[in-house]
Order: structure tokens, then sequence, then C-alpha cells
């Protein structure tokens, strides 16, 4: 059975949390997580582990029914199998390698685009026949712009910042005093960070990279870059990465840190959220030793970069959370521009547990300050004196609606037979066809006309209470939350998703 067609023909897929002391098989990715399938009826169906990375049986075919028996044959193969997926150099050989080709003449210093690969003189001769392109020092110095970016759209794709949007970041976290930037998924901005220290303009601030994709263990020394998966929070050089880790986040000096995380959008808010309280508990139990007393159960300031629409489900999570209005834009992502009114605007928002009021929006870019609501807000939010919000999550003008009793997108009717505001070519009536679109849950489109249908499938949809719940000092995930019958959680699913 493929993961990707269970998805088809069933209502989601959800992610069972880990139990202890049932460890989770492993894939070449780390260990798998454990997936429920949930019917059409609502239904819980079988479990099974799959692959926490990749959501494309493409690249990652792992399967295993969660009591399947596995021999004894087929897990040496699959142990043999993940040894095998191990990167050809180990990331201290690629330092090595990388003191060597700083050292080059100029002439000598070549990267090969067809194998990604920064080569040394003796390796020129196996890489002839291939594309290679000299580098030159400031070449160098911007892997993210060397290196071609992944577009293995069902679950790695990268999507770079554009400069507008990696200075906005660099420079807010500047201001606000941080030291130290965690940079999860955040190639670009621990570029930036090495660039502004070399400009010797500003105080210097430490990063360290943590990222799926190899490639960048070329550039970086084994402080500022460890294999890391986020979707399992695991290290694949174990021990090692974990003491770096450690390291880091050990605030001395007065320098605090701060977390940034860009993940891959398409869904597994639940598994990132986890990994990122980790990180957090992590943070805590190193500071609690030292001056600070007073954030024994506070968590560590971060930003996590996600679409709009992912908002019920990252506050369910990481209910100390606000969403922030900036829009985050992408070099090499033609929907997510930068857009004033009528263009095509980014749904990329910011979630961070820092306080809203002080991530300074910028004027000339369209944003003010909302005194009623403490944060900076896109001019065209307005607030809502009904409501007592600035209501808009889109970038548009949202209109109140008093039957509703809400604030709603500007396209949107209300409906007298459906009882609520919808699209004026909602399918009217039919409460059980509005399922929106199966890829982001979003019910202006169905999946075929899903922007981001190429990202990989958001499987478990949310059934969190929306609202913005701004409740500081409490930890990042929450219990876990009862079990609900299929029936139970299905309506308050279809309840969510008609916000
Ligand atoms: N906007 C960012 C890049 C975001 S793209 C920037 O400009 O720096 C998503 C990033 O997450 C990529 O760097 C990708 O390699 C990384 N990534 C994807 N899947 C991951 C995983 N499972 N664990 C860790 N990093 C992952
Ligand atoms: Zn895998
Ligand atoms: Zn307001
Ligand atoms: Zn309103
Ligand atoms: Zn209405």
């Amino acid at each position: 059975m493929e993961v990707s067609e269970a998805n088809d023909d069933s209502f989601g897929i959800e992610v069972i949390p880990a139990e202890d002391g049932k460890p989770a098989p492993c894939c070449p990715h780390g260990p798998t997580l454990l997936f429920e399938k949930v019917g059409k009826g609502g239904e819980n169906g079988r479990r099974f582990y799959a692959c926490s990375a990749c959501r494309d049986r493409k690249y990652c075919n792992f399967f295993q029914w969660e009591e399947e028996k596995v021999s004894e044959v087929r897990l040496l193969a699959r142990e043999a199998e993940n040894q095998s997926k191990r990167p050809v150099f180990t990331q201290q050989e690629n330092c090595s390698r990388f003191r060597k080709f700083s050292s080059l003449p100029l002439d000598e210093k070549k990267f090969c685009q067809d194998c990604q690969m920064l080569l040394l003189p003796g390796e020129h001769g196996a890489h002839s026949s291939h594309r290679t392109t000299a580098v030159s020092t400031d070449q160098l110095r911007r892997p993210s712009v060397l290196l071609r970016p992944l577009d293995n759209k069902k679950s790695n794709a990268q999507y770079l910042f554009t400069d507008r949007s990696s200075h906005f970041l660099l420079d807010t976290l500047a201001g606000l005093g941080y030291k130290k930037v965690l940079c999860v998924g955040t190639p670009r901005l621990q570029e930036l960070i090495k660039l502004r220290n070399l400009e010797q303009k500003h105080e210097p601030m430490k990063s360290l990279l943590l990222d799926i994709d190899f490639r960048y263990t070329q550039f970086y020394s084994q402080d500022e870059f460890c294999h890391y998966n986020m979707f399992n929070h695991h290290f694949f050089d174990g021990e090692a990465s974990g003491a770096v880790l450690q390291a880091f986040l050990t605030e001395c000096d007065g320098q605090k840190v701060v977390m940034v995380a860009d993940p891959p959008f398409g869904g597994l808010v639940k598994p990132l959220a986890s990994s990122f309280s980790l990180i957090s508990h992590t943070w805590r139990k190193l500071q609690s030793s030292g001056e600070c007393h007073d954030c024994s159960n506070t968590d560590i300031p971060m930003m996590w970069i996600f679409p709009y629409f992912f908002e019920p489900r990252i506050l369910e999570c990481l209910p100390s959370c606000t969403m922030l209005d900036y829009q985050v834009d992408y070099d090499n992502h033609p929907m997510y521009k930068h857009g004033k009114t009528g263009r095509k605007q980014s749904p990329v928002r910011l979630f961070t547990n820092i306080s809203p009021r002080d991530v300074v929006l910028p004027k000339d870019e369209g944003y003010r300050f909302c005194s009623v609501c403490q944060r900076f807000v896109l001019s065209l939010n307005k607030h809502c004196a009904k409501c007592n919000v600035c209501p808009s999550k889109d970038g548009r003008e949202w209109k109140h609606c008093s039957m509703c009793e809400k604030c709603v997108k500007p396209s949107w009717r209300h409906c007298q037979r459906c009882g609520r505001c919808a699209l004026p070519d909602h399918p009217c009536g039919q409460g059980e066809g509005q399922e929106g679109c199966f890829n982001c849950g979003s019910l202006e489109h169905k999946r075929k006309a899903c922007p981001l249908k190429d990202t990989h499938r958001i499987s478990h949809r949310s059934n969190a209470k929306s609202g913005g719940k701004r409740v500081s000092h409490r930890p990042l995930l929450k219990p876990k939350a009862k079990r609900k019958s299929g029936a139970a959680r299905r309506a308050k699913k279809l309840a969510a998703l008609s916000k």
C-alpha cells in the first residue's frame, strides 16, 4: 500500500504521538512516525509507520503496519539500506575539505553543479564531463546561492528568503538584542548572519544551522551545522550534534538565543511543534542553573514561519504564539512574492512567542501599529470595534458580518440557507460536501486549484479551536487531547474548516 494512495481515498491521515517504551522503526531519515488513516466516515483506520521527512514514497518508501512482525532478514536489509543512504563524506571530512578548498588559488576553486559539491584539485578529472563552475570567495560565502535549491516538491522543496525578508528577520532579531540565532531550516538566514559579521559594523552574532540538507556541511564547521530532521528531532550524527546544540543553547555572558524555523509547508504541525518543544526544553534546562531564575516555565523565543491558514493548528500546539501580519516572501517561489494590493500576496507569516508589539513591521511596506491590539498590522487590516481585533489573516480588508458575529473575507456573502458566510458559489446546503481543499483545508478552492498543491500533502487537518488565545508562560505542547469518537472529531474538523 502506498501512503500517498492511502491519502487520496480517505479523509486524512493523523500522526499518533509516540508512546514511551515503544520505539519506532527507523528509515534513512531516523525514527519513523506512526500514522493513522482516518476514513471517510470518520472511523479510525489501521496504523502504520512511515517516513517522517518524506511524504512521497518516491523519496523514502518505508512502510510498516503498527503490529507487523518484521523478519530478521528484513531488519538486516533495512539496516543496510539505512547505512547506504549515509552521505559519502562525514561532516569532519567535509570540514577538512573546506579548509583545503579555501586555501586553493582562485583558478582551482571549482564546484560541480551535477554533483553539488566543491571539488579538490585531484577530483577535477573525475568530474570533467560534468557541468562545473568557478567559485569566487564571495560565492563561497553564499552557499544558498551556489547550491541548487532542492525541488523535490512533496517533501523537501527549498524556498529561499528574498533579501527583503531575510534582512527584515535579521534586523528585527538584532534589534531585540539576540546574539545567537538557532536556524532551523533557514540556511539563508545563517549565511546572512555570517556575512553581517564580516562587515564588522555590528556586534557579531552566532548562528547554528539545523537542516536535513547535508550539502551544507561542505561550507560550515561542526559547530555551525548539524544534520537534523525537524520532524522527529533526529540528529544524524547522534550525541556529537546533541552536544553542539547544547553548547549553542547555553546563554553565557547574556547572549540571548532565539530560534527561527522555516519548515517545508505541508503540515505535520504536531511533529514540528514537538521537536520545537524539545529544543525549548533543552534550552530551559540549560538556563535554570544560571542567572535566569524566572524562566523556568518560559519557552525559547522563537519565530516559526508558516502559511497563515495553519494558524489554528499552530496555536493549538503552541498556545503562547501569535501570528504576525508580516508577509514573508521567497526568491524562487512565484506565488510567494511580496505584493501590495491587487497583486498576489504571500500567505506566509511569522508565528512567534516574542511579544508582538516588540516586532516592529516596516511602515514603508504598508504596516501600521494598532494600539488596541498592541501589534503591527497591514494597513488594510482595519480594527473591528465589534470583534475588537484586527481580523484579517490574508492581507485583504475583511468585513464584519452581524449574523455570523465575526469578520469574514471580503469575497464571502452571508448565506441564509447555510447559516454562515461563504463564497457566493459555495456548494450550498450540502453541509457534508464542504470539506474544502483536501490539501490545505481552505474552503475557497478544491485540491486541483490549491496553491500549495505541489508541496506535500497537509495531512492531519485542524481540529483546533480557532481564535487567538494568547497565554504566555505555558508549556509548548498541551497534554495529549482526549480521544474523541470518529464522528465527533469529524464534525469538529468540519466546523474548524468552515471558518
Ligand atoms: N527560507 C529558508 C529556507 C526554507 S526551505 C531560507 O531562505 O533560509 C526549508 C528548509 O528546511 C530547507 O533548507 C530544507 O533543506 C530544510 N528541511 C526540509 N525538510 C527538513 C527536515 N525534515 N528536517 C530539517 N530540515 C528540513
Ligand atoms: Zn525516510
Ligand atoms: Zn487592532
Ligand atoms: Zn468584526
Ligand atoms: Zn455571515
